[in-house]
């Protein structure tokens, strides 16, 4: 199959071409058309598997038609996943000149505050530290986020985040695209419970 095929925009293929991604993986094939079309999703695919992209490449093609303030709050978690995330869409969303900012632990709070004062279209975040600037911060929002996607957010071994979950679900808007995605099934449904979904399109590979 091509990602033509998937509803994605030219700009967005030349983009993957760029990155030597030429044909989708499962999860891409599967995932991407429902988040398209406006649904939420799970989907359950092991690293290396090509999740990442299935939820960035729908995101960034959403972003490019209607930008708005903070658009997309991506949870995970830990920091090299952040970066990996953020690395994702910053070179996927390059001709959108894409604004992204990383929240996470061990980095300065205020120089955090700052960079999500200037309303970065996608925020990647560990909850523990985003929590932590909804409770100490007025100086943003993310009450009209579009997207909230989680990565590999409860795997097992993982910190619990549930304390964090709570201030950061509060937060954001009813009204939203929920994408969640895990490499265990288990991990998944752990996730659901924590993250109100509205009869989300499922996939596992
Ligand atoms: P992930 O499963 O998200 O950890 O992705 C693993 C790696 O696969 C990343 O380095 C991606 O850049 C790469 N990748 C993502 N989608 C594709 C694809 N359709 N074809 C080849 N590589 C891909």
């Amino acid at each position: 199959s091509e990602f033509s095929a998937l509803g994605l925009s030219d700009w967005l293929i030349d983009q993957c071409k760029q990155m030597g991604i030429s044909k989708p993986t499962p999860v891409q094939e599967n995932c991407v058309p429902p988040i398209l079309q406006g649904r939420d999703c799970m989907g359950c695919a092991k690293t290396g598997s090509g999740k990442t992209a299935a939820f960035v490449l729908p995101v960034l093609q959403k972003l490019s038609e209607d930008p708005y303030g903070i658009f997309c709050l991506v949870l995970t978690p830990t920091r090299e996943l952040a970066y990996q995330i953020a690395e994702q869409f910053r070179v996927l969303g390059k001709p959108l000149g894409l604004r992204d900012c990383m929240i996470v632990g061990g980095m300065d709070m205020v120089t955090q505050a700052l960079e999500l004062s200037k309303k970065p279209h996608i925020v990647v975040a560990t909850p523990g530290r985003l929590a932590d600037h909804i409770r100490s911060s007025n100086t943003f929002s993310i009450k009209k986020i579009r997207f909230l996607a989680t990565d590999r957010l409860l795997e097992q071994g993982c910190t619990d985040f549930t304390k964090d979950l709570e201030v950061i679900l509060s937060a954001v808007p009813a009204k939203r695209q929920t994408l969640l995605f895990s490499a265990t099934l288990t991990d998944t449904l752990q996730e659901l419970k924590s993250i109100a979904m509205n009869k989300p399109f499922f996939w596992e590979s």
